[in-house]
């Protein structure tokens, strides 16, 4: 159920900004998720619907936008990026298995559209 606490974490967040700022209706929340953050999107999404329910989200839409994984290989020291899939296992330029992950860790909320 970490899906269920992450969103639960963004609607916190996305109610005090709002709150803050003296807007009281959340039309939408947008989310950058990376394809290696072990968040899977469904689940969220799910998550989201039961939990903003009587918050100023309670009307909200949830948008998430998956972020490739991006890596670079030791051997042939290119960069690439995989948009299949949690795990890469060879580089895909020169099937070496020593390769670094540099991107896709992260969960970021990106925008929060208000009424
Ligand atoms: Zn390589």
């Amino acid at each position: 159920m970490h899906e269920l606490s992450i969103a639960r974490s963004v609607i916190d967040l996305a109610v005090k900004n709002c709150l803050d700022n003296g807007t009281t209706t959340i039309e939408k929340i947008i989310l950058s998720i990376g394809a290696a953050s072990g968040v899977m999107p469904e689940a969220l999404s799910f998550a989201f619907d039961v939990i903003k329910q009587g918050t100023i989200a309670g009307g909200a839409a949830l948008c998430i936008n998956t972020v490739p994984v991006s890596g670079v290989c030791s051997d042939c020291t290119k960069e690439f990026v995989s948009h299949d899939g949690y795990f890469i296992i060879n580089c895909p330029h020169c099937n070496s298995a020593a390769i670094t992950v540099t991107g896709g860790f992260d969960l970021d909320m990106v925008e929060i559209d208000v009424e």
